[in-house]
């Protein structure tokens, strides 16, 4: 089993490899409160991306310092970019918290053209939080590392910058190629670079016409997750859970 992983608040250095760590608010209060954890005990502790043994050197409510020992080595993130559209927040940060949990590398949220517009208005504004969540989803899923929240960007820009080998676009429209045989028929073989994969969700309006072509333009394979249509955060989680099967085998 996985032993628990702490995310450490600060570190130093700051940059380069870290060999002190501390843990403030609640994953200090956890670790003195409910675990009573003493000077001495030895934890994992992620700094700076780094996964270290960690000594507990001293320890408060408010605030668990660590000496960091030898390093370990990290779990990588599914090589999964999520390109994904913006929609109703509830449940756009849903859809950010469990495709943290399933093991995504990065997600650029796409403002598309059925994006709704106040939505669209305040999604810069936005990403901060969306980090947070990021950060608390992988804290909680134990992961070593936390994905990126990119600034959302408009669709044009996003495919213009893709560079993962294998794009493929969720389509609601698509009748006969399912992401199932994409993945198993492409002939990129599985990297752990975490570009490897791009995979692209529509809003809960879906994509249009003009969208299927530009992502056609950009060679994305089109995919259906078969005939029924599901909410935007149901197929993030369904695409995901299908790609981790193959890339994850
Ligand atoms: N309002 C649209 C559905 C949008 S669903 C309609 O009624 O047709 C939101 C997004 O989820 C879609 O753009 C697509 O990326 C994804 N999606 C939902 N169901 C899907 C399916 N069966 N196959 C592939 N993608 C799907």
């Amino acid at each position: 089993m996985t032993r628990r992983r702490w995310i450490a608040d600060t570190w130093s250095p700051e940059t380069g490899h870290p060999t002190h760590a501390t843990l403030t608010g609640e994953q200090a209060q956890h670790l003195a409160r409910v675990l009573r954890a003493q000077p001495g005990q030895i934890f994992d502790v992620v700094a700076n991306g780094f996964l270290h043994r960690a000594e507990i050197s001293a320890i408060s409510l408010s605030e668990v310092s660590f000496t960091l020992h030898e390093e370990l080595e990290v779990d990588a993130a599914l090589p999964i970019h999520l390109l994904l559209a913006v929609f109703k927040f509830d449940h756009f940060e849903w859809a950010i918290e469990k495709a943290t949990e399933l093991g995504v590398a990065r997600i650029t949220p796409i403002l598309a053209r059925r994006t709704e517009k106040h939505l669209a208005q305040v999604a810069q504004k936005r990403a901060e939080r969306w980090r947070r969540i990021a950060l608390e989803a992988a804290k909680q899923s134990r992961r070593t590392d936390v994905p990126e929240i990119a600034e959302p960007v408009k669709l044009d820009a996003a495919l213009k910058a893709e560079t993962a080998p294998l794009r493929i676009l969720l389509s609601e429209v698509e009748q006969s190629v399912s992401l199932t045989s994409a993945l198993a028929h492409s002939n990129q073989q599985p990297t752990t670079n975490n570009e490897h994969l791009a995979l692209a969700i529509g809003p809960e309006g879906g994509w249009t016409p003009e969208e299927i072509a530009l992502f056609t333009q950009h060679q994305w394979t089109h995919v259906t997750l078969g005939p029924r249509i599901l909410r935007a955060e149901t197929a993030t989680i369904a695409a995901l859970a299908i790609a981790a099967a193959h890339l994850e085998p």
